[in-house]
């Protein structure tokens, strides 16, 4: 049956050593998954019985290089994250298992424009356009778990212009991989191809124009731009 005009291209990812890439199904992300992030927004305590879940849109990817400045705001703010990648899903994924799920692992940057996420959130409304806007999704290129494993401490860090602006250990997560997986699972029918940012440590900042960002999950994957 014809389309009545060209499916748009899937987004995907690059995979470190092979030429094929990750097609991407959905966009998951998880707030508040380091305490000292959570305790620099304002969060009166971090619980770990209710894991704060948003999404973005698949196209929202962009593969680094330029990224251009969003419109609507002057608060782009930056939030360095470890990305999962999806080989399978399901729903209601025990823990236990979650990890057969995981394809791989990169880097990302889950950009905001914090300026309309805290009116939103003064109003009590919905997030999507401080987190859903175009090219919000910067991510490295992939590594794929036959290649690295399954990571349980590496350096998380930010640097802008060369200074070191977010730097964690992805141990510190509160919700650790399986478990973001399994709750996540209860919300959504995960799926191949889904990516899910893990959330991000301390020190979110401003990104302006021009800026060079380098984000860097120590041994797995770098991500490199510039914001235009
Ligand atoms: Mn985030």
């Amino acid at each position: 049956m014809p389309f009545v005009f060209d499916p748009p291209a899937v987004p995907s990812l690059f995979i470190e050593g092979s030429s094929a890439r990750f097609p991407v199904h959905r966009i998951y992300c998880i707030g508040r998954n380091y305490a000292d992030h959570a305790k620099e927004m304002g969060a009166q305590s971090v619980s770990r019985a209710n894991p704060v879940f948003f999404m973005k849109p698949a196209d929202a990817i962009i593969t680094g290089g330029e990224v251009p400045y969003p419109s609507v705001t002057h608060e782009l703010h930056h939030e360095v994250e470890m990305v999962l990648a999806l080989a399978k899903g399901g729903r209601d994924i025990d823990a236990g298992h979650a990890l057969d799920c995981v394809f791989g692992y990169g880097v990302g940057l889950d950009l905001t424009r914090r300026d309309l996420q805290a009116a939103m959130k003064a109003k009590g409304l919905p997030w999507d356009v401080a987190k859903g806007f175009d090219a919000s999704a910067p991510v490295s290129s992939l590594r794929t778990v036959s290649d690295v494993g399954h990571p349980q401490h590496a350096r998380l860090s930010l640097g802008v212009n060369g200074e070191t602006r977010q730097d964690t250990d992805i141990a510190d997560m509160i919700f650790a991989v399986p478990e973001i997986i399994a709750e996540l699972s209860k919300l959504f029918e995960l799926k191949a191809g889904d990516l899910i940012f893990t959330g991000t440590p301390a020190g979110v900042g401003p990104l302006q124009r021009g800026d060079r960002f380098r984000a860097e999950l120590q041994g797995i994957a770098v991500l490199e731009g510039r914001i235009a």
